[in-house]
């Protein structure tokens, strides 16, 4: 950079501004109706957002119209960057520096504007830090205001909710790494923490942010509280320092403190069921494999219509309930809206037209005030009258949702001071200056002094018109204009040809290439009085703006209750409305119980996509139901067996999601549900590829069942899927044996389990497990095709199928016949007992058996390395 730049005063406020921030912020500096970048920020942001890179005095720059701001703002906060923004901070006027500072920094975690917010979605900051202590958390959506902090000596069962809640941005203490390498059980936590902050703004903040007593006090100063008592939360809260972490960043970025917290809440891992992030990801929770929404039980759940609603189902799903109080005011809503479908059709219609309240709320009290917001607040609360009336004319058949709608305020005086003084169509700025842009936002009629201001500023431009009549007439000039510009202020215009007809008394004020301009003192003195009454219009008008935001910002506490109750109303409305178009039940709890009992149960997203497949296809089947029966202290684990497609993976999981929807809340797809409350889901299914993170699928896989294993208690329900496959045949079928002999061995009182397995050597356990079940999912065999029926039987299952399932993956004619003359060679061969057919044969007999089958050009079909390591494991007969 010259040094010519550098000594501008305008450059060293500049600089001033970039030293402040932290290296990784981009600048947006404003600049007249530009925000411009330098430097290496120009550099990076050029290239970011697809803008032209410029040089000035070899400095590099790049910038934009101050307008366009949003988008971009929008497209750096998506990619994960911050960006702050530094403004003029007062009017310009030449020949002097204007003050600049900065007035925002806006991060993917700690965003309000409506733009950059995922609608359904939370958009979480999260600070946590982990030590030998175990592990603490705190959370803050400071578009919503909702702010919880947690801590666990158990950090594993932490991961669970860090990880459902996915979180915008993170803020981890700088020595946080260290300390989690050198806990004992590292290993999976490093790996899971890596996950969740995989694709994360992750930002590291000094170790004394994050100190317990400034911590506190910092919460307690932003709840405006002398203690926590009221929240049941005791100072000595061992997360208070990692909350206080998050409150100092909110107040850097937000330049000031958040003015929505009005409440902090714990979360208590013991109170929650419990899914560890493996689990969430293998139930297709909140994403699928193809990390999509669509697919997922989230959006198989979600008929909500508004944004609040969408959130507070995806806050449910993070955290479902062991407290059956809790979850039976949710079944009793639900339920009575599913009997209630034309009150669910006219209460959906009017939340539709409502805005986001809990957002607007949080950007009102946050500072960023627009007359947009105040349409917004006004457009939902207009609705609630209705949705009360609706609500309550249900009468006495209906207490839960009588109870619901009591709990709707209608804020009918707020509504008609807003209706009153506000215009109907807001613009999305309120003017600040005369010249500034920005439509009307009060009425006429609201104030009269206001009404009188405007009268004039108005009133004076037609008197300019009618002054422009007057003076064409008097001298003559047809064509003499009286206009107006931001320098020049008012104007006679007269064209050169007719400047022999100017009168003396006209002021030459400048001199155009066609024509001449003049005022004379009557139009100055008229000026005045116009640009002074639009001033004060100005002026007056943003005063009454802020005076109606103070009103309703009075009531902010009781409309930021209203948002959560229509969020309430919206999802159990929506979840009744499911419950009767997909012909779901009402689970019922039994306490104390430890069982299982599902009849005709379905699973939620494949059964949807088969009824949208059957919309459009001839031939496409339905789902078919199944039961469960499952009890800890009988039915405790149930073994899977069948082929490959036959529907193993499907029917444990839908008993596992339905598990789940139960505690969550809602109702379920089967015919009737039993069921004893569930600490924990866990589950092992597929085999996730993590070899992009350097972990062998083998490694995930044990490590998953080793968290199991270790954490499952008598109330757990536990997924087992094909334990094993990462690994050598026998290996697997090992490592599987012991581990259900492990969780059947618990006493009476054992996880329930349901365990999917392709080892039908497994099956022989149900001889020496008393509390083991042998099921199969059906298939039948017709004319060497094989038809899958989709139902689970009692009882083992023969034969894997494995060769006309591999057919109708479309493996060519001639490898399939080959595959059935070897196995027929091998099932004839079988002098000793043999592993399951669909085991390579290599592993089964080619090592004994001198008539080893040959591959068509006459090769062995084994390798010499692969007949050592069959020769140096365990025969079957000595496993079992
Ligand atoms: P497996 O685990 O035995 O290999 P999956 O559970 O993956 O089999 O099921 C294979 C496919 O069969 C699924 O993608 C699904 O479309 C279909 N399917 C599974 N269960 C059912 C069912 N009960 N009714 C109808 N279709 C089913």
């Amino acid at each position: 950079m010259s040094k010519k730049a550098e000594d501008t005063p305008m450059m060293k406020q500049y600089r001033e501004a970039r030293e402040s921030l932290e290296e990784d912020t981009l600048l947006f500096f404003r600049l007249g109706d530009f925000y411009e970048m330098f430097e290496k920020d120009a550099e990076r942001g050029a290239a970011l957002l697809g803008i032209t890179l410029t040089k000035r005095h070899d400095m590099p720059m790049a910038g934009f119209p101050y307008h366009s701001a949003d988008g971009y703002l929008t497209k750096l906060l998506k990619g994960g960057h911050k960006v702050a923004i530094c403004e003029q901070l007062e009017t310009p006027q030449t020949g002097k520096l204007v003050k600049r500072g900065i007035t925002r920094i806006l991060t993917p975690g700690t965003v309000l504007e409506d733009q950059q917010l995922d609608a359904g979605h939370n958009h979480f900051l999260l600070a946590v830090d982990f030590d030998k202590q175990g592990a603490r958390a705190s959370w803050l959506d400071l578009s919503t205001g909702k702010f919880v902090l947690a801590q666990s000596d158990r950090p594993h069962d932490f991961l669970s909710i860090l990880s459902a809640l996915a979180p915008r941005e993170i803020l981890v203490p700088e020595g946080m790494k260290k300390r989690v390498q050198n806990l004992d059980d590292g290993g999976l936590l490093v790996q899971e923490l890596d996950r969740l902050f995989t694709g994360v703004t992750r930002t590291e903040r000094p170790d004394f942010d994050f100190e317990h007593r400034s911590g506190a006090r910092e919460v307690m100063e932003s709840l405006g509280v002398m203690n926590l008592e009221g929240f049941g939360i005791g100072l000595d809260h061992l997360a208070l320092g990692v909350a206080g972490a998050l409150l100092i960043y909110a107040q850097d970025v937000l330049k000031g403190k958040p003015g929505n917290l009005r409440k902090i809440e714990e979360y208590r891992t013991g109170e929650s069921l419990l899914l560890d992030p493996a689990t969430q990801r293998n139930l297709e929770v909140f994403k699928t494999a193809a990390q999509t929404r669509k697919g997922s039980l989230l959006d198989a759940m979600d008929q909500t219509v508004t944004s609040a609603g969408s959130r507070l189902l995806e806050n449910y799903l993070a955290s479902p309930e062991r407290d059956l109080v809790e979850i039976y005011r949710r079944q009793s809503c639900v339920g009575e809206f599913a009997q209630a479908p034309s009150a669910v059709e006219e209460v959906s219609s009017i939340l539709k037209s409502g805005s986001d309240l809990e957002r607007i709320l949080g950007r009102l009290r946050n500072r960023l005030v627009r007359p947009r917001e105040l349409g917004g607040l006004r457009s939902t609360i207009r609705g609630l009258p209705g949705v009360s009336r609706c609500l309550l004319a249900l009468g006495e058949r209906f207490p839960a949702i009588f109870e619901i709608a009591q709990r709707v305020q209608t804020f009918e005086e707020l509504c008609a001071v807003l209706d009153r003084a506000l215009e109907e169509e807001l613009p999305a700025d309120i003017k600040v200056d005369v010249k500034g842009e920005g439509g009307r936002v009060i009425r006429v009629g609201y104030d009269s002094e206001f009404d009188q201001l405007r009268e004039l500023g108005s009133g004076g431009k037609r008197w300019i018109l009618e002054l422009e009549a007057s003076e064409r007439e008097k001298t003559g000039i047809t064509n003499l204009k009286v206009k107006y510009n931001g320098a020049f202020g008012y104007f006679i215009e007269v064209t050169k040809a007719n400047l022999h007809l100017v009168p003396a008394h006209y002021v030459r004020k400048q001199t155009m290439t066609n024509a001449e301009r003049y005022y004379t003192e009557e139009l100055r003195q008229k000026e005045k009085e116009i640009v002074n009454a639009e001033e004060r219009a100005v002026a007056k008008e943003q005063e009454l703006f802020l005076s109606v935001v103070e009103l309703a910002l009075q009531q902010a506490d009781a409309l930021t209750q209203t948002a959560h109750v229509l969020a309430e109303i919206d999802l159990f409305s929506s979840w009744g409305a499911i419950m009767r178009d997909r012909d779901y039940c009402m689970p019922e709890f039994v306490e104390c119980s430890q069982e299982l009992e599902i009849v005709q149960g379905r699973h939620p997203v494949v059964e949807l996509v088969l009824k949208q497949e059957s919309l459009g296809l001839a031939g496409t089947h339905a789902f078919v139901p199944n039961d469960c029966l499952l009890s800890s202290g009988q039915e405790q684990i149930a073994l899977i067996t069948g082929p490959n497609m036959a529907g193993k993976s499907t029917y444990i999981r839908q008993v596992a999601l339905i598990t789940l929807m139960a505690q969550v809340g809602c109702s379920v797809p089967a015919t009737s549900c039993r069921l004893g409350l569930v600490d924990r889901i866990f589950s092992r299914v597929g085999a996730g590829d993590e070899l992009a993170r350097g972990n062998s699928t083998f490694m995930v896989e044990m490590n998953e069942t080793a968290n199991i294993l270790n954490n499952c208690t008598s109330s757990s329900l536990i997924i087992l899927d094909e334990i094993g496959r990462g690994t050598s045949t026998y290996d697997g079928l090992s490592i599987a044996w012991a581990v259900v002999e492990h969780l059947h061995g618990q006493g009476s009182d054992g996880p329930k389990t349901l365990f999917a397995t392709h080892y039908h050597e497994l099956t022989r356990l149900a001889h020496s497990l008393p509390r083991l079940r042998n099921f199969s999912v059906a298939v039948k065999e017709w004319n060497d095709e094989i038809i899958f029926v989709r139902q689970v039987t009692p009882g083992a299952s023969g034969r894997s199928f494995g060769i006309q399932v591999a057919r109708l993956a479309g493996l060519p004619d001639g490898v399939v016949n080959r595959a059935k003359q070897i196995l027929s060679t091998l099932e004839q061969g079988d002098s000793a007992p043999l592993p399951t057919s669909d085991s390579p044969p290599a592993d089964i007999q080619l090592v004994e058996d001198p008539k080893e089958p040959q591959s068509p050009s006459g090769e062995p079909l084994s390798s010499s390395k692969k007949e050592k390591k069959v020769k140096s494991e365990p025969s079957q007969l000595e496993l079992f």
